[in-house]
Order: C-alpha cells, then sequence, then structure tokens
C-alpha cells in the first residue's frame, strides 16, 4: 500500500479484488460515498457463483429471528454479529427490491427474490455500478504485491501493477473454483505471516461406497422426507443419491459435524430415517399386516410407502430382515458409512480462512494496514438457507464502512430498521435504504 497513491487527487482511490457479492457490496458503498472504485476479477464475467447459486433458485437471506439466525454462524457468530446487526435480512430485502427484485418468504422460512434467480438482480447491480463510476477489470489475476507495496495483476496484456488509498480483498472460498475462486490467495496471504484456518468444504456432500447395482440404477435419484442423524444430530430434509455418496440439503446441514467426525474417525456411521413421519411401532403393525406370500418390494412400497431408491437404499446395508419390528427398526435407522467428505470442487461453500485475530474490528489486516477482507475468505460458515450470502454482502459493507472511516469519509448511518426479513419491512424500509447510503 502506497500512502501516497491518491494525493494527486483529493477523491480516494479503491481497488477491491473480487467481483462477487462480498466485493460488489462494498464497491456500491465505497462509490456512493463519492470514493473512485475499480473492481478486479480474474474471470471474464462477474459474480459467477452468484449466477449460479441462483440456479437453485437463488435463496437470498432467512426470515428467522435474530437470535436464531446468528446462531447459524456458530464459533462466529459474535464475530459476525456487528456487521450483520448493520445490514440484517430485512436491509438485504430492501436493498434487493430496490433493484427491482422483491423478496418474499418461501414456506421454509428462506428469503428468495420474485424472479428466483440471480441474473435479473445481479444485472440491475451492475448497472447501478455503472452508473456510480466503479470501474470493472476482468481477466485481472491478482498476484499479491509487488516491494513498494502496490499491487500485482496478470490480465490479458501480461502483467501489471497498480496503486490504491485502501485494499479490499474479497476472493472467495475455494469451493467451485471454476468459478474463479480457487483459495489461491491462501499462499500469498500466509507469506505476510497472516493466519489461515485451512480452506475445507463445507454444506458438501460426503462420500459412500454404494454396490454397483445400487450406483448404476439410482445415481441422480431424489430421497424426499427422510432425516439424517449423525450422533445426537438429527436433520429432516431431503437428499440425492450421487455416484460418489450422498449430496442435498439434510446432508448439507450435516455437513460441520460430519466433516469433524470424519476427521477424529475416519468413517462414520449415518442413520437415516425413510419414514420420518411415522413411529417404529406404526411401520411394524403396517408390515405385518400385509398380505400372506407378498413380496418384499410390494411390502416396502405398500406397506411401507418406500419409494423404489428408498427400498433399494435399505437393501444397501445388508439382508432385510423377515420380521415386521426388526425390518421398521430398519427403515427407521438405516446405518450408511460415510468415508470422507466430497472434495471442494463440489462443495457450496468453504469453511477455513482469514482468522479473527488477523483482522481488527473493521475487517483490516493488521499485517496490511489499509487492506480489508469481506466474504468467504473470512474464517466462518454457515449452512445453506441463505446465511451465506447475507454474511457475504453484510461484511463487505462493514468493510467498505471501515474503509470510509479510515479515509476520514462520511460512513453512512447505521441500518435503523427491523432486524428480521418481516413481509412488508422491506417495502417500507427501501426508501431508508436509499436515504442512508445515497
Ligand atoms: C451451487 C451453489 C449454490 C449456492 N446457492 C446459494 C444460495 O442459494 N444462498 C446463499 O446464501 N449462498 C449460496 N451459495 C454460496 C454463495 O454463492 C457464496 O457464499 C458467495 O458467492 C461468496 O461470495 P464472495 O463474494 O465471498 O465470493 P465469490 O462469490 O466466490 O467471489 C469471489 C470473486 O473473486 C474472484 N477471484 C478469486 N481469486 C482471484 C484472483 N486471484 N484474482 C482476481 N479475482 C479473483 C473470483 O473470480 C470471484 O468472482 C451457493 C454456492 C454454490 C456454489
Amino acid at each position: 500500500m502506497t500512502p501516497e497513491a491518491g494525493s494527486d487527487s483529493r477523491i480516494p482511490l479503491i481497488a477491491i479484488i473480487g467481483a462477487g457479492p462480498a466485493g460488489l457490496m462494498a464497491a456500491e458503498v465505497l462509490a456512493r460515498a463519492g470514493c473512485r472504485v475499480t473492481v478486479y476479477d480474474r474471470m471474464p464475467s462477474p459474480a459467477r457463483k452468484f449466477l449460479i447459486a441462483g440456479r437453485g433458485g437463488l435463496n437470498l437471506t432467512h426470515s428467522e429471528p435474530r437470535a436464531g439466525f446468528l446462531a447459524r454462524y456458530g464459533a462466529a457468530t459474535e464475530w459476525l454479529a456487528p456487521s450483520l446487526d448493520a445490514f440484517p435480512p430485512a436491509r438485504l430485502r430492501a436493498w434487493a427490491e430496490g433493484l427491482g427484485e422483491p423478496t418474499f418468504v418461501g414456506s421454509s422460512g428462506r428469503v428468495f427474490p420474485r424472479s428466483f434467480k440471480a441474473s435479473p438482480l445481479l444485472r440491475a447491480w451492475l448497472g447501478r455500478l455503472d452508473a456510480l463510476g466503479v470501474r470493472l477489470e476482468s481477466r485481472h489475476r491478482w498476484l499479491g504485491w509487488n516491494r513498494a507495496g502496490a499491487l500485482r495483476f496478470a490480465g490479458p496484456e501480461g502483467e501489471s501493477e497498480a496503486e490504491a488509498d485502501a485494499v479490499l480483498l474479497a476472493l472467495g472460498g475455494a469451493s467451485w473454483p471454476r468459478l474463479g475462486s480457487d483459495g489461491g490467495w491462501a499462499d500469498i496471504l500466509r507469506e505476510d505471516g497472516v493466519e489461515i484456518a485451512p480452506l475445507r468444504p463445507a454444506n458438501s456432500g460426503v462420500r459412500i461406497d454404494w454396490s454397483a447395482p445400487f450406483r448404476t440404477r439410482f445415481a441422480g435419484a431424489p430421497l424426499k422426507r427422510i432425516a439424517l442423524s449423525l450422533g445426537a444430530t438429527r436433520v429432516r430434509g431431503e437428499a440425492m443419491i450421487d455416484g460418489a455418496g450422498l449430496e442435498g440439503g439434510a446432508v448439507y446441514a450435516l455437513s460441520a459435524t460430519l466433516r469433524e467426525a470424519i476427521d477424529r474417525e475416519s468413517a462414520v456411521i449415518l442413520h437415516v430415517d425413510l419414514r420420518p413421519d411415522v413411529t417404529a411401532e406404526a411401520l411394524a403393525v403396517r408390515l405385518a399386516a400385509g398380505r400372506k406370500g407378498e413380496s418384499m418390494s410390494n411390502r416396502l412400497r405398500k406397506a411401507a410407502g418406500l419409494s423404489p431408491v428408498a427400498a433399494g437404499l435399505l437393501r444397501e446395508a445388508g439382508p432385510l430382515p423377515a420380521e415386521p419390528e426388526a425390518l421398521a427398526r430398519r427403515i427407521k435407522a438405516l446405518p450408511l458409512t460415510a468415508t470422507g467428505m466430497a472434495g471442494l470442487e463440489r462443495a457450496i461453500s468453504t469453511a477455513g480462512g482469514v482468522t479473527r485475530t488477523m483482522v481488527d474490528d473493521g475487517l483490516m489486516l493488521k499485517a496490511r494496514p489499509g487492506v480489508f477482507i469481506a466474504g468467504e475468505m473470512l474464517d466462518w460458515e454457515a449452512p445453506t438457507g441463505g446465511y451465506l450470502l447475507q454474511a457475504c454482502l453484510a461484511t463487505g459493507h462493514a468493510a467498505a464502512r471501515a474503509m470510509l472511516a479510515r479515509l476520514g469519509l462520511a460512513v453512512p448511518e447505521r441500518w435503523n430498521g427491523a432486524w428480521e426479513a418481516d413481509a412488508g419491512e422491506a417495502a417500507d424500509r427501501r426508501e431508508e435504504w436509499s436515504r442512508d447510503d445515497g
């Protein structure tokens, strides 16, 4: 960092590296405050992971009350709370609506844009940033700093350097590397003595060695309305048979617990309840009442209400017991051996990153004053449900506010609306959002 970088002009020059949700949110706050902002990204176009997130419905945030919401960040709750309080779900919803994408609360409490997609929101957002004068330099891969403290990039015309009065690193985690975020920044920062908790898959599937016939027949098949248990932790939801194991929401929700257990024991037993709404006793009665001479497949389908994939899964744990009680117990607690986590390349998000002690309360790197960090680069993890994007946008917003304070510029007022994403709240606060930050 060269403190003189912006001295030829009274307008601070900001470099943001990473055009994902965290970097773009910071760009918006900083450009609104009057800074000259350039966003660099290694990919040909911005926010590719955000666009992929939209493929499954773009779950922007969640509507649950503050205490439960914050608890989703586990060990990082206390660290992230100030950022989330300054940019809570209601504010995120107001922001989305301000971009022409009103949101709604789904039956699970998750919050989605009306279009269910990321592309209209991103298009409007990039249009707004362009109007605010934000420059986007695509195909610029950040390489670190030169000896004088200038930023180094590999770009279409070879290596280049850039100076700035302040820098935000928002390079994302290491999951789905083909979308741009490959965790390559970790080595650069480690050279500066920055402690990085190992980048690990979060919200990822587990590896299970299926038998060849089961894999061939059922890979890609959904397991609906099941419950998964690991020790005392039980999660209801859906999963999907994958060639290499089990994927899907219920597995992702257990993945932090699974990852730790697999680290300790190398293989762990996961229990699947294929009929979570029926007790083992009721199921045994139904199974006992079947016709004499009826095939096992028919019994499982008619009496137990199992789909072909659920019945197939049941057989993966060995020969089926004939007695109704034992069969009911197998249906309610089918043991599967998980031998590992699916790789980072398939995980929804990343655990690990720049640890809390490495940054100050404004998310500025202690080892490099003037360099801030936001988004998935930071060492936190959360389940799916909108908590990921909410924290990325909130930390991008928080880092930008701290940057403005450091540069001696006016910091937008704190959000004074409700915390939770109440229906209707967003509309009420939309004006406030543009007043605060406009
Ligand atoms: C399939 C999928 C579905 C998802 N669905 C949801 C969802 O519905 N709800 C939710 O809350 N979250 C979801 N997520 C997670 C969410 O998309 C991420 O948490 C979020 O995008 C992270 O934001 P970020 O700004 O920190 O990083 P990123 O979005 O990863 O952006 C980082 C940017 O930095 C750039 N970059 C990296 N290294 C360099 C470098 N050396 N030089 C220059 N640029 C670099 C990358 O190209 C990238 O554009 C989903 C993720 C996936 C993979």
